[in-house]
């Protein structure tokens, strides 16, 4: 059963096409610059040559349309007809309270999604264009929400409530939701596998750490507790997010600066996190890495500051939990740098981790990195947020 995986952003889209039954890869692809000039269709069927093609693209319609073409081309698609793709899964970012799982996508989920918009105005509404798009195009074709939100919405509530009036909560729900929950769900989940273990008497901490980078706790298959907040911009310093801080600094820094609220939020988002830290240098790790090795002082004190965050986030964790089994490490950051998994396990004696470097060197497969010895594990997993979404898909479709 072909399962088409959409991931909608504002003038993006990315696709994959999973078989489910196998959970192989029959093709992916990115639809770039949406209703901007210079709008483009990358496809790469697999095991085929990938294709650019530079090709205007109006609206998201226009973008689903090229990508269906793509799949059914006569020489270089990977399906005869549209009637090979039995489902879609469309990632959606904000579920609020609504969610607490995956669902199929009928007129009231939609409905119930739009209410979400106001918790998430950059990807709710995006996320929605494409479910529209699906269904003009591909009309009779089931498809189901899969939300970011949705596994982190078991934290009890002395997790998810902020210490602030509770009225803001009766009244506009704001509370800790969390992000990154499909991987934070396929990766413990996965950790368990690799543990040979039973998911259900299992305490896990996941470090999903990307471009965005969130940390959870989960207790017994349920999240318990997670970094990030009524948005991503709460917990670890990511690549240009500054994580937790003082929120008292937006209104000093909009005095001193002569800024207003807005403003210092964007570059809460955009200008902070590591590319602020070092002082404009760079988001990416892999530029700060090489800096730290050059022994420059700017990225010595970002990438210290980076992972004590994550170390710190990890010891209140085991806190919450009582105890930790297992550290899983995934995304770009955490699946690829040997450097920053034991910088930060350097800080965790505590709990009598001692690394196999040699593991720690590899990539691009699950991985315990530690000892015989070691006390508690610590694996690389790397995510798959994509064939999580196709699994969910398939589960309420089949
Ligand atoms: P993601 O958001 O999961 O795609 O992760 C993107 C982040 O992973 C970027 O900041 C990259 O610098 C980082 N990354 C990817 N590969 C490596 C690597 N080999 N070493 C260090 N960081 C990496």
């Amino acid at each position: 059963m072909n399962i088409l995986v959409i991931n909608c952003g504002s003038s993006s889209l990315k696709f994959q096409l999973i078989d489910a039954t196998t959970e192989k890869l029959i093709a992916k692809g990115l639809c770039e610059r949406i209703g901007i000039e210079g709008s483009q269709i990358v496809y790469a069927p697999t095991g085929g040559e990938k294709n650019v093609n530079v090709t205007p693209m109006k609206d998201h319609t226009d973008a689903i349309r090229l990508v269906l073409a793509a799949l059914t081309d006569e020489k270089t698609g990977v399906v005869k007809s549209l009637d090979e793709i039995s489902a879609v899964g469309h990632r959606i970012v904000h579920g609020g309270e609504n969610f607490a799982s995956s669902t199929v996508i009928t007129d009231e989920v939609i409905k119930a999604i739009e209410e979400c918009n106001d918790l998430a105005p950059l990807h709710n509404p995006a996320n929605l264009i494409g479910i529209a798009a699906c269904k003009e195009l591909m009309p009779t074709t089931p498809m189901v929400a899969v939300f970011d939100t949705a596994f982190h919405q078991t934290m009890p509530q002395e997790a998810y409530l902020y210490g602030i009036p509770y009225e803001y909560y009766d009244k506009y729900k704001v509370r800790r939701y969390g992000f990154h929950g499909t991987s934070h769900s396929y990766v413990s989940q996965q950790a368990a596998k690799v543990l040979d273990k039973n998911y259900e008497d299992l305490k896990i901490i996941v470090c999903h750490l990307g471009n965005g980078a969130s940390v959870s706790a989960v207790k017994n298959g349920k999240c318990v507790d997670t970094s990030m907040g009524l948005t991503p911009l709460e917990g670890l310093i990511m690549g240009t997010r500054s994580g937790d801080m003082d929120p008292a600094i937006i209104e000093f820094l909009c005095n001193k600066e002569g800024k207003n609220v807005s403003e210092i939020l964007g570059e809460l988002n955009k200008k902070s996190g590591v590319l602020g830290l070092s002082g404009g240098f760079s988001s990416d790790f892999r530029d700060l890495e090489d800096a730290y090795e050059k022994g420059e002082e700017f990225a010595i004190r970002t990438m210290k500051a980076f992972c004590y965050r994550v170390a710190k986030y990890i010891g209140s964790y085991t806190a919450a939990m009582n105890g930790v089994d297992a550290i899983c490490f995934t995304a770009g950051l955490g699946e690829n740098s040997p450097f920053v998994r034991r910088t930060v396990c350097e800080y965790l004696g505590y709990l009598g981790i001692t690394l196999d470097e040699e593991n720690n060197a590899k990539r691009g497969e699950d991985l315990d990195i530690t000892t015989a010895e070691s006390k508690t594990r610590v694996l690389v997993i790397p995510t798959n947020e994509e064939l999580a979404i196709a699994r969910e898909t398939y589960a309420l479709v089949k």
